[in-house]
């Protein structure tokens, strides 16, 4: 009698949490996902108003093909402080940063680096992971010490090659098998020719010695300072330039041999350029002076750089495959420097990013209103006919689905996708 009560109770027990974990994880609702091949390609610090001009101009067609077949707007950054690693976590977990975890680069105790072990919220790709769906995750920002994944991830330090007094971390992949296969496709910046980005740059227009010995002596001091620049700042774009590279080539290798169902791909060139060279770009928009040799040499080097993003996008797309849904998306836009002092700090940063989705499911009628970058993860999880957390800041991007699939599967929503923490 004892031992059948026991099993009794026993077997009640496990109905109930079984039950609790349903209610929690969503389970049951398993057959209302929705079978899809999803890319989401993340460019850093993408800003409409540099974007508009070139895709008038024709400069973007790979992103100008898929706002054509689907829907675009302005992507609500996070205020005040608009910085990629607290806004890319929240674009991964759909919470802002008091419930994420990540709420700046540092911890602002111990002064160390924020990393992926402190972040206390689960991510869309871990989601989609537990539901069945395999994904690969690529240099996604705060993505190191690599987590168990259903597929791959590729931390963001990856780029980093081992130095003598700086040898490579543990966890730089999940599994940590695949570092070995991928090692080789590292580029560093040491191995970079000047052939290979001189596209980026005008060097041939840059003042000669002679040319600023003949300014005003404050002037000829700001220009002979920028001539003997060239070199440095060349240097420094080889490094965000080797950084895309790597990144471009790991996602090309882990498409074609170990394809998963969802690639997610973080680019942070566009935003790391913007930094060095926006005011050459656009020295009328700025606080700050810029020395006519940089204006020359450097004056088209972000708008050069987004074509070569587009590029990256279209080389992906193509990878990936017909009949995938694609998203693009920026953490914030950027406008560029109000003054000198904040030159190539986070100030640099616009209010407003990217977003572009195309796909089965998504209406084709260009712009929709504004959403927020904490809408990035409700509206994924609506793209595989999940429901959403009750315990998330965004909501479901209504606008860029089709009715018909907005019927079909209607958003639902459970309290949260979080574990508690005695089951973990
Ligand atoms: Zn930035």
């Amino acid at each position: 009698m004892i031992g059948q009560f026991g099993i009794a109770r026993a077997t009640l027990g496990l109905v109930v949490v079984t039950l609790l974990l349903c209610l929690v994880i969503g389970c049951g609702n398993r057959g209302g996902d929705v079978e899809r091949r999803f890319l989401l390609v993340g460019l850093d610090g993408l800003e409409w108003s540099a974007v508009e001009p070139l895709l008038e101009k024709g400069r973007l067609p790979n992103l100008q093909a898929l706002m054509d077949r689907g829907v675009w707007c302005r992507l609500r950054s996070l205020e005040p402080k608009r910085k990629s690693p607290v806004i890319w976590t929240t674009m991964a977990t759909g919470k802002l940063p008091d419930k994420h975890g990540i709420s700046d680069y540092f911890d602002p105790t111990t002064k160390k680096l924020l990393t992926s072990n402190v972040r206390s919220a689960r991510t869309f790709w871990d989601i989609l992971g537990e539901r069945g769906h395999t994904v690969t995750v690529i240099g996604w920002l705060v993505s190191w010490p690599a987590e168990e994944v259903n597929g791959y991830m590729v931390t963001d330090y990856f780029r980093y090659p081992p130095k003598p007094d700086r040898p490579l971390p543990e966890k730089l992949t999940y599994p940590d098998e695949l570092l070995a296969e991928i090692e080789p496709l590292r580029v560093v910046n040491k191995s970079i020719a000047d052939s290979e980005v001189e596209r980026f740059f005008n060097l041939a227009n840059a003042m000669s010695g002679e040319e600023a010995q003949r300014l005003p002596v404050a002037e000829m001091f700001r220009e002979m300072r920028a001539i003997s620049d060239l070199d440095g700042h060349i240097e420094q774009f080889k490094d965000f330039f080797a950084a895309d590279r790597t990144f471009m080539a790991v996602a090309q290798h882990i498409i074609r041999k170990r394809p998963t169902d969802v690639c997610i791909v973080y680019l942070r060139g566009t935003d790391s350029v913007s930094h060095k060279f926006w005011a050459a770009g656009w020295p009328g928009d700025v606080g700050v002076e810029v020395a006519e040799t940089d204006l020359r040499v450097f004056g088209e080097t972000v708008e050069r750089y987004y074509e070569y993003a587009d590029e990256m996008l279209g080389e992906l797309v193509a990878e990936f495959g017909d009949g995938a849904t694609i998203m693009v998306c920026s953490d914030h836009g950027f406008e560029g420097p109000r003054s000198p002092n904040e030159r190539g700090g986070i100030k640099d940063h616009g209010p407003l990013g990217v977003f572009v989705l195309a796909g089965a499911g998504i209406r084709s009628v260009g712009e929709i209103e504004e959403t927020s970058v904490r809408d990035i993860t409700p509206t994924i999880l609506e793209l595989f006919g999940l429901p959403i957390g009750d315990d998330m800041d965004g909501v479901v991007m209504m606008e860029a689905f089709e009715e018909g699939y907005l019927r079909a599967h209607p958003v639902r929503k459970i309290p949260t996708y979080e574990i508690p923490e005695e089951e973990k």
